[in-house]
């Protein structure tokens, strides 16, 4: 066997008809940027998430670069968010001369902490970035109280769980990426709902910072050759738009396909105590982007390796939290700063997920997985 992290052909065969003709319909017009299907992808999209504004964006960095943009924060500003993601989140922070200040996650959902928010709060935070990592919400109840209480912007990274519910204490239901003042996402090919290239969204029910964003990633014009701010060019192409606009429809039906392979594996995991299978809080659905492990007592190496050496993916996110990557090195950071983060990408381990897989594949893994983790310690 030969089991990939996510399986794009697969579903690629499954949707071709709809989509060769979507992506002939761009190349017969030769609409490539700005063509029709952009904006009927926004539209949809808006629809989908129940949201005022979608606005649609070259990748998922650039997302979180323009809603920041749009933000107006200045050097030495302080941006709070998690040590334990994709280095995308702190990378536009520092590239736009802000100080991300990174806190610690929690250990059962590996999502920020909101108490270490709280802590981190100073007179010069402006604003939180929380990230929906691996698939589901952070506690937002919590995190929109601390920025309403502190005057913050929330910014969501949502380029994991886009689709996910999340339900407040009241009872209220607004999907992932609808409940800051901004959020983001990223449509990259592996992303729950990819495109065949590069992609990205901003989400925001805030007129005045659409109007601004919708300027900004097109160079910071509202009408042609006058530049009311200062932008960059980032531009989801009408080719990405005609997939994405075949694929939206599916999407609640790729995340079912992606909860029946993480039940089958929690299922299989159930009995063994070397081994984590991801919780998932109360107040959110998951999605899986990633199925990830918390591995106890078991030679991670040694596991990659057998499962690699029978055709296995597998993956580790993230082998180092941000606090210790060599770039973002920093006086007030040190090892052991964010103990649960450290301890996490020791010992965490993600398996194959996606929209196509079979229960033969999933048995297989899960007996290599169990074949070694009962045997090593
Ligand atoms: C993928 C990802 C991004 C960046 O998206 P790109 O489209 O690759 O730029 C940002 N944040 C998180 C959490 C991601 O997983």
């Amino acid at each position: 066997m030969n089991i990939p992290m996510v399986d794009l052909q697969g579903q690629y065969r499954r949707l071709k008809t709809e989509i060769d003709r979507e992506i002939q319909k761009v190349l017969d017009n030769a609409s490539f940027i700005n063509g029709s299907v952009v904006a009927e992808f926004a539209k949809d999209l808006e629809k989908y998430l129940g949201i005022k504004h979608v606005i649609p964006c070259g990748n998922g960095t650039d997302a979180l670069q323009v809603a920041m943009m749009a933000l107006d924060l200045k050097p030495g500003d302080e941006v709070i968010t998690t040590t334990f993601t994709f280095i995308a989140t702190a990378e536009v922070i520092a590239l736009l001369g802000l100080t991300p200040v990174l806190v610690d996650v929690l250990e059962d959902t590996m999502n920020i902490d909101p108490s270490a928010i709280r802590k981190a709060i100073t007179s010069k935070t402006k604003a939180i970035v929380p990230v929906h990592l691996f698939g589901q919400c952070a506690n937002m109840d919590e995190i929109m109280a601390i920025a309403d209480e502190n005057n913050l912007f929330v910014i969501e990274d949502n380029a994991q769980a886009i689709g996910a519910n999340y339900t407040f204490k009241d009872g209220s239901v607004k999907k992932a990426g609808t409940i800051g003042h901004i959020g983001t996402t990223s449509f990259f090919p592996s992303k729950n709902l990819g495109a065949y290239g590069d992609g990205g969204a901003i989400f925001t029910n805030d007129d005045k910072l659409a109007e601004q964003m919708r300027a900004v990633v097109n160079h910071g014009m509202k009408v042609r050759y006058y530049h009311d701010y200062v932008g960059i060019n980032s531009r989801l192409d009408s080719i990405q738009a005609a997939v994405l606009k075949v694929k939206l429809p599916h999407l609640d039906d790729f995340a079912k396909a992606r909860n029946y392979a993480a039940n089958y594996y929690n299922s299989a995991f159930a009995a063994c105590e070397k081994i984590t299978t991801p919780i998932t809080a109360k107040f959110t659905n998951h999605v899986f982007h990633q199925y990830t492990l918390i591995l106890n007592n078991v030679d991670r190496a040694g596991l990659q390796k057998h499962l690699s050496d029978q055709g296995i993916s597998n993956a580790v996110y993230y082998p180092v939290p941000l606090h210790q990557q060599k770039a973002y090195k920093d006086d007030r950071y040190e090892d052991g700063s964010f103990p649960i983060a450290e301890k996490l990408s020791n010992n965490v381990i993600s398996l194959p997920i996606h929209t196509e897989m079979t229960d033969e594949q999933l048995k297989f893994i899960s007996d290599a997985v169990l074949e070694f983790s009962t045997s090593s310690n």
